[in-house]
């Protein structure tokens, strides 16, 4: 019988199955031994500010997904359980459950859009037991689709719910193709990835640069002059359950 290195990965990773219970109640708890192994040295970290007055203002909208989206090659495919998506909307209740009084709902009844946090120290790079995903220096939480072998211990442990699974062979449900980025194959595992391509050219992500309100900052939070940290200093900002120790890169204005 044929061996691949993904059947060879998924097989050495059931030793890790078997004692990986544990390192994922760890990390889901909050209380894993150590921080996940950073790659790279950088002085920035890069993080989004997402003002929600700004957000309400354009009332239903989803220019941030559709540019998102049409860059990164994600796939719409009909079946709803086999949904993948980088950046999507959520009603404030579910985003911030704790975060709303009796009467929040009726003041604000729309969505907000959610994405990867980027954790400072994320669940999902602990667990992943071929490293197929790994913080960079700069605080990005990347992937390799060549090295994931779909075993989804990533998925159970991102609280955010920020990853989504390829159960079908993605490409014959993208419209266009985007020849720069990578088009993905079933069995893998994908999300945001705060448009490093985009920031190796010097641009704006591309869900920043598509907001008509311009509601979405990105920055640098190692900078105090940057815009995201001058937000932060004069504005009141939230993050998506903060108590779990993830620490999330994303913060809301409200
Ligand atoms: S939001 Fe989820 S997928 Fe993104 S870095 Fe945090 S734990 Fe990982
Ligand atoms: S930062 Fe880039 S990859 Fe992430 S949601 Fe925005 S457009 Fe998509």
């Amino acid at each position: 019988m044929k061996v691949t290195r993904k059947d060879f990965l998924r097989i050495a990773a059931g030793s890790v199955v078997a004692a990986g219970t544990g390192t994922l109640v760890h990390a889901l708890s909050g209380s894993a031994p150590a921080t996940a192994a950073t790659v790279g040295e950088s002085k920035q970290r890069w993080g989004m500010v997402i003002d929600l007055r700004q957000c309400r203002q354009q009332g239903e909208c989803d220019q941030c997904i559709r540019a998102c989206h049409q860059t990164h090659n994600v796939p719409e495919v009909p079946n709803p359980a086999h949904e993948v998506k980088w950046i999507w909307n959520e009603p404030f209740a579910k985003v911030f459950p704790f975060q709303q009084s009796e009467y929040t709902r009726q003041a604000d009844g729309g969505t907000l859009p959610v994405l990867c946090n980027h954790c400072a120290s994320p669940s999902c790079v602990r667990v992943c037991p071929t490293k197929a995903t790994w913080k960079r220096g700069d605080g990005i939480v990347m992937m390799d689709y060549h090295r994931c072998i779909g075993c989804r211990y990533c998925m159970a442990a991102c609280p955010y719910g920020s990853r989504s699974f390829n159960y079908v062979d993605p490409r014959p449900h993208l419209r266009q193709v985007n020849p720069e980025v990578p088009t993905r194959s079933a069995g893998v595992v994908e999300k945001c990835d705060f448009c490093t391509a985009r920031l190796a050219k010097g641009e704006l992500p591309a869900c920043v640069e598509a907001c008509p309100q311009g509601a979405m900052v990105f920055g640098d939070l190692n900078d105090e002059s940057s815009p995201v940290r001058q937000l932060l200093a004069e504005r009141y900002s939230v993050q998506r359950q903060p108590h779990l120790g993830c620490g999330p890169s994303i913060f809301y204005l409200v």
